[in-house]
């Protein structure tokens, strides 16, 4: 099963990735954890998204194209994937349904003022990654990581200046895509709103149909 998750930044995309990835076998590749690799390990390409992140822009279509087919080139990849975050305009759909063609677009539906609130509050590990929530999802002491106890920081892009530019990023380049995967008839829209368990069911339904 090759699936694409489309939605605005905040949509929950990521967490309902994780937890379809377990059911389904199937790795999820995130293009943002991509990224982020390539800036914490110092490549070439690392360098270059390094300020465009931080600014809440769009890294060029080569350069995502170019990570992501590495990914998908790897071993756990063959027999499908959850793809979150890519492609996000139509240039990179056009490249990647030359590699490989989605078998079913997922997009989920989130309102902008939910997005910013989601966002606002997202917290982050520096040594393990791990995502929290102020309100939603708080860690045990405040502004410290469960797992291993290092400071909790708010990433860049999450800082309110940055929400707005990604938001409005995603409606003027992203939002094409979801009539160019309608037309394609690939695409199953999901309401995003409400607790993980809860979209997870309808995004189950939604694919038995
Ligand atoms: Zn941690």
């Amino acid at each position: 099963m090759k699936l694409i998750f489309l939605g605005p930044p905040g949509a929950g995309k990521g967490t309902i990735a994780d937890l379809a990835m377990q059911e389904l076998g199937i790795p999820h590749i995130s293009t943002g954890d991509l990224f982020r690799a390539a800036v914490k390990n110092g490549t070439a390409l690392g360098l270059k998204v390094k300020d465009i992140m931080a600014s809440g822009g769009l890294v060029p279509d080569d350069l995502t194209i170019a990570l992501v087919a590495e990914r998908l080139a790897e071993g756990d990849a063959k027999k499908g994937w959850i793809l979150d975050g890519f492609p996000r305009t139509i240039p990179q759909a056009e490249a990647l349904e030359k590699m490989t063609a989605a078998d079913k677009v997922v997009n989920f539906e989130v309102a902008d003022d939910i997005v910013v609130g989601r966002l606002s509050g997202r917290r982050m590990c520096k040594t393990c990654g791990k995502i929290y929530h102020e309100k939603n999802m708080p860690p045990k002491v405040a502004g410290i990581c469960d797992v291993d106890g290092s400071p909790l920081y708010t990433r860049d892009d999450d800082k309110e200046g940055a929400i707005k530019v990604r938001l409005d990023t995603y409606r003027k380049q992203t939002a094409p895509l979801i009539d160019w995967y309608g037309k394609k008839g690939k695409l199953l829209t999901i309401d995003g709103v409400g607790a993980p368990a809860a979209v997870l069911q309808r995004f189950q339904a939604a694919l038995k149909k």
